[in-house]
């Protein structure tokens, strides 16, 4: 879960959810979160006191995850948790976790 910051580059404080259902900064600089450049594999959500956050979709952490087992399968047998496509799983599960504790919805077996 990563905090998404105002987009003024002078300004760069955290966004809260409005009233209006819009976001604002602590400056009073409105902005649309349809309007956010996020990464293709990213959704925005408010957090429960309202700050605006992106996460990974639970699509992109499972995909995060396979390519990470394929990698680690592929290696030779190697047990060490520091491995790069270990700790690549972990991270992947972690934000799958935690994308499906804030809520978002399991892919179906066709999104995946
Ligand atoms: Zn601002």
């Amino acid at each position: 879960m990563r905090l998404i910051l105002c987009p003024l580059q002078t300004c760069s404080r955290h966004l809260f959810a409005q009233p209006d259902r819009t976001f604002a900064c602590q400056q009073a600089h409105a902005v649309d979160p349809d309007t956010l450049a996020l990464r293709p594999d990213d959704v925005w959500l408010p957090s429960a006191n309202g700050q605006l956050f992106c996460i990974s979709t639970p699509t992109a952490s499972l995909r995060r995850m396979l390519d990470a087992d394929r990698e680690y399968s592929s290696a030779p047998m190697e047990y060490d948790l520091e491995l790069p496509p270990l700790l690549e799983l972990k991270d992947a599960a972690f934000e799958l976790v935690e994308a499906l504790d804030l809520g978002l919805p399991f892919p179906a077996a066709s999104a995946r």
